[in-house]
């Protein structure tokens, strides 16, 4: 195959004692950065991705090609396929995996369910059997979601709240992923770190969620759609900088025990955590629009709707308490920062110039 002996020319993946990482979803939005950042501090990075069309396969396929560029070698690939997984583990003996793919977004699950029980349940089963009987047992690391404490109304969002009343089938997927996770760390000894991101944003983002497509919208002078709660409020979530997430991805994975096994009655129990990452500082939807059109000098056409009812909650807001704690994890960039760095990236990536559009 033509993967295995790239892999195997690599140094970076075979050597035996440096920390070698499986990314999943290292073609998507976050999996690039985190694989680029673990690279570029010299650990050895193969990723995995089946480059679905769940949004522009191009906007993948050019995150590959930055990989490429920086010695990230990315597989083509799904996380369901046990026999790839095998021959993956049996190749390179990796010390982590950060399973970062998954079907996200809240709303495409009411047409298409049966993708988010394909990656966010078996694939991560298929994933965990995978890690389960490799050897060297790698430590898991894996993204779960902000929208597991569904509708809840306790803010901010602390690990401790509950998280048992799902608003989508996507957050419902989530939930399960960390229960999966459970079983395979108290039966197999995998060591386990889920991560519950909030509303993650920045350059090479995801064009399904709402500040990238307003911002297309915007530049071709099209309506955005601006929910709002039954009563009135305004929706608000917790947005947090690509950056700051990838460095408690980072953090997280330099903190992970090793994996213990589930030979032997004395063994001790491996470590299971799941922390939050999120920014702490939520703002509404209007006041995203309102940084947006400052950034890109365009005054927007809003549609103010009520918010229909498909999934999304009405808030998010982060407290990361235990993040700080665990992972010394401490967010940086608030959004206007934020997004003026993602503007500059949309308008270059697109071929934008500021008040002479469309190059
Ligand atoms: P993304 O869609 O950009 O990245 C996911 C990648 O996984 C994609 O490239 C996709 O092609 C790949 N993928 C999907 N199913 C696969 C499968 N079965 N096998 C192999 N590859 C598969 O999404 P993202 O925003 O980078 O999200 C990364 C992770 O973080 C996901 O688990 C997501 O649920 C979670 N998350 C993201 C956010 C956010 O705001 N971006 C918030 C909470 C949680």
């Amino acid at each position: 195959l033509h993967w295995e002996s790239q892999i195997r020319s690599s140094a970076a993946v075979t050597r035996p004692d440096g920390i070698t990482v499986l990314i999943t979803g290292a073609a998507g939005f976050v999996g690039s950065h985190v694989s680029l950042a673990l690279r570029r501090r010299g650990d050895g990075v193969v990723g995995l991705d089946n480059f679905n069309a769940y949004y522009d396969p191009s906007l993948k396929k050019a995150r590959k090609a930055l990989l490429d560029s920086q010695g990230v070698l990315v597989v083509e690939g799904d996380v369901n396929d046990a026999r790839l997984l095998a021959k993956l583990f049996d190749t390179v003996p990796f010390t982590h995996v950060m399973h970062l793919a998954a079907q996200a977004g809240v709303r495409y699950a009411i047409e298409n369910p049966a993708s988010y029980v394909h990656s966010n349940v078996a694939g991560l089963v298929t994933l965990l059997e995978a890690c389960k009987s490799a050897d060297p047992q790698p430590s898991v690391i894996w993204a779960s979601s902000s929208s597991v404490y569904g509708l809840n109304d306790k803010v901010p969002f602390s690990e401790s709240h509950r998280t048992d009343r799902p608003a989508s089938l996507y957050a419902a997927t989530k939930k399960a992923g960390e229960e999966i996770t459970h079983v395979y760390n108290h039966i197999y000894g995998l060591s386990i770190t889920g991560l519950r991101f909030f509303t993650v944003y920045g350059p090479w983002g995801r064009p399904d969620m709402a500040y990238y497509s307003f911002t297309r919208n915007i530049l071709q002078g099209k309506p955005i759609n601006i929910y709002r709660r039954r009563d009135g409020a305004d929706l608000a979530r917790d947005f947090t900088y690509i950056d700051d997430i990838v460095r408690g991805c980072v953090a997280a994975l330099d903190t992970a025990e090793a994996s213990t096994g589930s030979g032997g009655k004395k063994r001790r129990p491996a470590q299971y955590r799941i922390c939050n990452l999120g920014n702490t500082s939520p703002m509404t939807v209007p006041a995203l629009v309102r940084i947006l059109e400052r950034h890109l000098k365009v005054k927007a056409k809003k549609h103010v709707l009520e918010m229909p009812g498909n999934g999304d909650v009405p808030f998010t807001h982060a407290n990361i308490s235990s993040a700080r704690a665990e992972l010394g994890y401490k967010p940086t960039t608030n959004l206007d920062t934020g997004l003026k760095k993602f503007v500059k990236w949309y308008l270059s990536y697109y071929g934008y110039r500021l008040n002479n559009k469309s190059v």
